[in-house]
């Protein structure tokens, strides 16, 4: 079965100001020019979006956040709707990073109400899921993984995946320059494409799941070229155009164009 269409995706997490998202999104744009073989988003933090979306105009770059809440609007402080994200010119959002998970105590029921707000607005969800050091030693990622996907997924239809995005992440690789071998990464990688199927239909071979971990550019190739792994979650390569666009190149040279949702191009 032919691959799903790349799709490279920068989480910035809490760097780069409104003024900085811009040169950067700004040399992103430059260095892309007009490719179109792999789908790109990029993923600034809230107060950086807006300045973010002015820089990516008329571009097919993707601006995504990195949370939402589940309120359309009303007393809750500090959060964001998704109509905030619509307006600000995100297409896509991040949901349950393990950095969310770990630091502000996000369950799977939660980051499921999440994506299941996220969809009905038309945003496109990229659902991180993946298993701890401890977990991994202990035998138990299959496990895991299932439970974070089947539990993050519940209540999504086969409609509803034409417009979302799984990443892979071990908590262990992130930020920490440690990666998965690309055997590993492949066999979570089919064992999340088993549960999508199951739960979509033909529809769960066109979710882009994506591998995120210290994904940099000496380590794609070989990863991008699993059959499962249909694109990069890249937190600490994204802040950077250089090591950023080198990624989306390594993309590029493997001439991959299939599926692609109406979001994401
Ligand atoms: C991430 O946090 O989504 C991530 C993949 O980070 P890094 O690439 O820095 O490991």
């Amino acid at each position: 079965m032919a691959k799903n269409k790349i799709l490279i995706a920068g989480n910035w997490k809490m760097n780069k100001t409104g003024a900085e998202a811009k040169a950067l999104c700004a040399e992103i744009v430059a260095g892309l020019a007009g490719q179109d073989k792999v789908d790109v988003t990029v993923c600034p933090t809230f107060t950086a979006l807006e300045s973010a979306a002015s820089a990516l105009a008329g571009s097919k770059v993707v601006l995504g956040a990195q949370n939402v809440y589940v309120k359309a609007d009303g007393a809750y402080t500090g959060e964001i709707s998704t109509g905030m994200l619509l307006a600000a010119g995100c297409k896509a959002v991040i949901l349950g990073h393990s950095e969310r998970r770990q630091y502000f105590g996000e369950t799977d029921a939660f980051i499921n109400e999440k994506a299941l707000v996220a969809v009905k607005a038309g945003l496109t969800p990229i659902v991180c899921v993946g298993e701890t050091l401890a977990e991994r030693e202990a035998g138990k990622t299959l496990e895991v993984v299932t439970t974070q996907v089947t539990g993050t997924l519940k209540g999504m239809t086969a409609d509803d995946a034409k417009n979302l995005v799984v990443a892979y992440e071990p908590v262990w690789a992130i930020g920490t320059g440690k990666v998965a071998t690309p055997a590993m990464a492949q066999e979570v990688h089919a064992a999340i494409r088993a549960l999508l199927v199951k739960q979509f239909g033909a529809a769960g071979n066109g979710v882009r799941i994506l591998y995120g971990g210290s994904m940099k550019p000496d380590n794609a190739s070989e990863l991008l070229d699993q059959p499962d792994i249909d694109g990069g979650l890249i937190g600490g390569a994204s802040l950077k155009a250089k090591s950023f666009l080198e990624l989306v190149t390594i993309a590029q040279s493997k001439g991959i164009s299939g599926h692609h949702c109406c979001c994401c191009r």
